[in-house]
C-alpha cells in the first residue's frame, strides 16, 4: 500500500459545498473501484486549495486508466468545473503487506480481518493483497459487493474481538459455511472463479476448540469430506477443500498445543 496526497486547486468562483460534493462523490467512486482503500478520507482546506491523504493498494493505483465509467464521470465533473488536481506519491505505507506480483496466480483467497487495511483479495500463492482493479468489475462496473462484504466482515469480527456485545453473532457469522454473511461471501468467490478462471477460496474462522486432536478430525462442514492439510498454508489455513472452495484454520485456543 502507499499513501497519497490528493491536492485540488478549485477556480476562484467556487464555493466550499460545490468542492466538497464533488471530492466526495469522487473519492466514494474510486473506492468502490478499487483505487483507494478505507472509508474515512480526512479534507483540509488550505489556502486556496483542498488537499486530503489516501491510502491505496499501488503507486500507480490512482492512474487514469484503471478508472471506470463513475470515477471518468467525476473526473470529468472537476474538469468541467476548472478543479485542478494532482495525486502525489508519499512513499510506501509503513506497515503495509506485499502486493501480488505473480505472473498468474493459481487461486484467489477472500480474506481480510478487523484491522486490515489491505485489498481483501489475497493472492493463493505468494499471500500478496491483490487490487480489486486487477480483477473483472463484479458489479455494475464497481466492486460493491466485495467493498460491503469487507466492511462487514471487519463489523462482525470486530464484535467478537471485543468480547461485549454481540460476540456470539459475530462469530457465528464468521465461521459458519452456511451463515447469512458466509453465502454472500462464496458467491463473490463463485463469481471471481467464474470470470477469471481462478479458483476462488473463502475463509471461515475457527476461534475456540475442544482440543488438538478433535479439531485435526475436522470434516469440509459443506461436503463432509477430508481437508486437513499437512502443512499450513501461508501459515494460516489448516484445512483446505477444493470441493466446495472453504478454508479454515485449527481453533487459535489450541492451536499452541500442537
Ligand atoms: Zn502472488
Ligand atoms: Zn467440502
Amino acid at each position: 500500500m502507499f499513501v497519497v496526497e490528493g491536492i485540488f486547486k478549485p477556480a476562484v468562483s467556487q464555493g466550499p459545498g460545490q468542492i466538497q460534493e464533488v471530492l466526495d462523490h469522487l473519492l466514494g467512486a474510486l473506492r468502490m473501484n478499487g483505487q483507494i482503500l478505507g472509508r474515512e478520507f480526512p479534507v483540509v482546506s488550505a489556502g486556496d486549495r483542498y488537499r486530503t491523504f489516501l491510502l491505496v493498494p499501488g503507486e500507480n493505483s490512482l492512474d487514469k486508466c484503471l478508472a471506470n465509467t463513475y470515477v471518468l464521470k467525476w473526473l470529468n465533473k472537476m474538469d468541467e468545473l476548472g478543479i485542478e488536481y494532482t495525486w502525489k506519491v508519499l512513499g510506501p505505507e509503513s506497515c503495509s503487506d506485499h502486493i501480488c506480483k505473480c505472473e498468474k496466480p493459481k487461486s484467489y483467497i477472500l480474506y481480510t480481518t478487523y484491522v486490515s487495511l489491505e485489498s481483501p483479495i489475497r493472492c493463493g500463492i505468494c499471500f500478496g493483497s491483490i487490487p480489486l482493479y486487477r480483477l473483472p468489475a463484479t458489479r455494475d462496473d464497481e466492486y460493491r459487493d466485495i467493498i460491503t462484504w469487507e466492511s462487514d466482515y471487519k463489523a462482525c469480527d470486530t464484535l467478537q474481538m471485543n468480547c461485549s456485545t454481540g460476540e456470539r453473532f459475530g462469530l457465528a457469522q464468521l465461521s459458519k459455511h452456511d451463515s447469512s454473511f458466509a453465502i454472500r461471501g462464496r458467491e463473490i468467490c463463485n463469481r471471481i472463479t467464474v470470470t477469471t478462471g481462478v479458483p476462488t477460496y473463502y475463509y471461515l474462522l475457527k476461534s475456540s476448540g475442544k482440543g488438538l486432536k478433535t479439531e485435526q478430525a475436522r470434516k469440509c462442514p459443506s461436503c463432509k469430506g477430508e481437508w486437513l492439510l499437512q502443512e499450513p498454508l501461508h501459515g494460516l489455513f489448516n484445512f483446505q477443500c477444493d470441493s466446495c472452495r472453504l478454508l479454515s484454520n485449527i481453533a487459535w485456543s489450541v492451536r499452541s498445543i500442537g
